[in-house]
C-alpha cells in the first residue's frame, strides 16, 4: 500500500503510473496543452484524505469545472457532455479507499460518503 505521507507531485505521478496517462473525466491525454493535476475523489470538504487512494489524475479544466460534486454527479454531467469518463478507474480507486480506511482508520466523515458513492456507482455498473 502507498505511503500517505508522500508529498502531492509523487502521488500524482504515481496515480498516472497506476491508472494511464489521461484525465479520469475526459480522457484527454496529458500532453503539453492538458496539464495533469491532483483531484480528490471524496472532495477534501467532505473529509476526503490527501491519499494515492482517494486521488485520481485530472486535467485542470475539469479539476475546476467539478468544484465539490461527488464523483457520481460529476461522472453523470460528463457523460452528458457527450465524454466518456474512466468510471472503472473511479470504482477501483473508491474501492482502494474503502480498503485504505479499513487499515489505516480514521476518517470517520469520509466514510457515510464513500459508502454512498459506491452505492451509487454499483447501481449505474448494474
Ligand atoms: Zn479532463
Amino acid at each position: 500500500m502507498a505511503d500517505p505521507l508522500l508529498d502531492r507531485a509523487a502521488r500524482l505521478t504515481l496515480a498516472i503510473a497506476r491508472d494511464g496517462d489521461d484525465c479520469a473525466w475526459c480522457r484527454r491525454p496529458f500532453t503539453g496543452q492538458v496539464t495533469p493535476t491532483t483531484d480528490h475523489l471524496v472532495p477534501r470538504v467532505k473529509g476526503g484524505p490527501s491519499w494515492l487512494e482517494n486521488e485520481v489524475a485530472a486535467c485542470r479544466r475539469c479539476n475546476r469545472a467539478r468544484g465539490h460534486l461527488s464523483p457520481s454527479d460529476w461522472l453523470a454531467e460528463c457523460e452528458r457532455r457527450g465524454w466518456h469518463p474512466d468510471t472503472d478507474r473511479v470504482t477501483r480507486v473508491l474501492t482502494a479507499l474503502a480498503g485504505a480506511i479499513t487499515v489505516r482508520g480514521g476518517q470517520r466523515r469520509a466514510r457515510p460518503y464513500l459508502e454512498g458513492q459506491l452505492r451509487r456507482l454499483r447501481r449505474r455498473a448494474a
